[in-house]
């Protein structure tokens, strides 16, 4: 592996960079008080290509592989990680996930607006009850004599939710216990029956549209399945295994910014007469968010290399997003503790960053189920 960045890759990087400065960073502290990140940021996101990264460019993609895909992540996630979450969600397990599994009809239907920010989606897995056992979900699609599927059920926590105009959503077609009864659709987020409400008081990821869906009777054609009846569930683990790629990317932004600000501020903040960043023990918390910068940029580096280069690459994105996430956490803690009580209040940056951080380590699989895993792998024996 190369790690040194191709000229195209470095472009993009920089182009992602300076989109933040310009669009994101202003924005961040009101955006997050108002809990809703201003909309219009979607298509200026699809206009510059963001949305359509690593989708053939006969469907609208942009192209390019999937160590720029990192990098934009990234530089989102050191912006906002309300905002990475949006092109993690809509591009990264709807769109690809349509470019692999959808019909030919389907990719033409969809791939064009969600690439250029017409349309976003949304991946509806978690249901109240099963979030880690996702295998166990209840919604049910049932068809009706004239060839419909008819759906009832309920999701919960799905980011973009109540911004979506497609659901990629996971029902139980058959009633095999456990992944085998079911099946992938791609439900317009229109579609009568189907409602949302906004998930109130998070923690962090203010900025994000997150939603509960209800689905009651809603009705849909056989042209919505995606891939084979049945297969639902190992689309939808294929899709979470990239994911945990672009999550960790997000995490690696988000541990660089919190790096970033530390050093600004040790060089900034005198006590005792000196710049705090002259006193040893502010030096090892900025040293130590370093080495996790690092080390989770080159494990996430390494599941796009794995990736673009066509090899297994499920259990070093597990390994990726665990590692990273709980980076982020801890590098984002450390720089609050850098800050001392200015890290607190949400004039400074890094009191949201622990607070964005903290979700990474529970969803797309929580640190548990990564270490299951990557056990799994290891030993040969599911301890599911
Ligand atoms: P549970 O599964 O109930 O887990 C609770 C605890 O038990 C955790 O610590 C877990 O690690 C542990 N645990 C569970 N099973 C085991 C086991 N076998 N061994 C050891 N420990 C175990 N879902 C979507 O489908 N789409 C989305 O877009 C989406 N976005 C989200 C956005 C946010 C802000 C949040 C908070 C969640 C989102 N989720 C989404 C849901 C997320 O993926 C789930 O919250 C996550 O999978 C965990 O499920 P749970 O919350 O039900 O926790």
């Amino acid at each position: 592996m190369n790690l040194e960045l191709s000229e195209e890759q470095d472009a993009v990087r920089q182009l992602a960079e300076d989109f933040v400065a310009r669009e994101i960073t202003p924005h961040v502290v009101e955006w997050d008080r108002a809990e809703s990140v201003d909309k219009s940021i979607v298509k200026k996101l699809g206009a510059l290509g963001f949305l359509g990264l690593t989708i053939p460019e006969e469907y609208g993609g942009s192209g390019g592989d999937h160590l720029a895909y990192c990098l934009v992540t990234e530089e989102l996630g050191r912006g906002d990680s309300s905002v990475r979450g949006i092109v993690s969600v809509s591009l990264g397990l709807v769109a690809k996930t349509i470019a692999s599994w959808g019909s030919e009809e389907q990719k033409r239907q969809w791939l064009p607006e969600l690439t250029a920010g017409e349309a976003v989606g949304c991946f509806g897995l978690t249901e109240p009850g099963t979030g880690s056992d996702a295998g166990n979900l209840t919604t049910r699609a049932v068809r009706d004599g004239g060839g419909d599927y008819v759906i009832n059920g309920s999701k919960m926590f799905i980011t973009n939710g109540t911004w979506a105009d497609v659901v990629l959503l996971f029902a139980r077609t058959n009633d095999t216990p456990g992944h085998r009864g079911i099946s992938a659709f791609l439900v317009p987020a229109d579609a009568p029956g189907l409602t949302r409400r906004t998930v109130h008081g998070k923690l962090g990821l203010r900025g994000q549209a997150t939603a509960e869906l209800v689905l009651e009777d809603v009705r849909v054609p056989a042209s919505t399945l995606m891939g084979p009846e049945g297969k639902g569930f190992s689309i939808a683990m294929s899709a979470l295994a990239k994911g945990r790629m672009s999550v960790a990317a997000g995490c690696v932004g988000i541990a660089q910014a919190a790096l970033d600000a530390a050093v600004r501020y040790a060089g900034e903040r005198e006590q005792f007469g000196k710049s705090i960043a002259s006193y040893q023990l502010v030096q090892e918390l900025i040293s130590d968010i370093s080495v996790d910068v690092d080390a989770a940029r080159m494990l996430t580096w390494r599941v796009a290399d794995l990736i673009d280069r066509g090899q297994d690459f499920a259990t070093a994105a597990s390994t990726a997003k665990l590692f990273a996430s709980e980076a982020a956490v801890r590098a984002a803690n450390n720089a609050l503790q850098v800050f001392g009580g200015y890290g607190y209040i949400d004039e400074y940056p890094v009191g949201k960053l622990v607070r964005d951080a903290r979700v990474m380590t529970l969803y797309e699989g929580t640190s548990q189920i990564q270490k299951l895993i990557i056990g799994r792998a290891l030993t040969g024996v599911s301890a599911f």
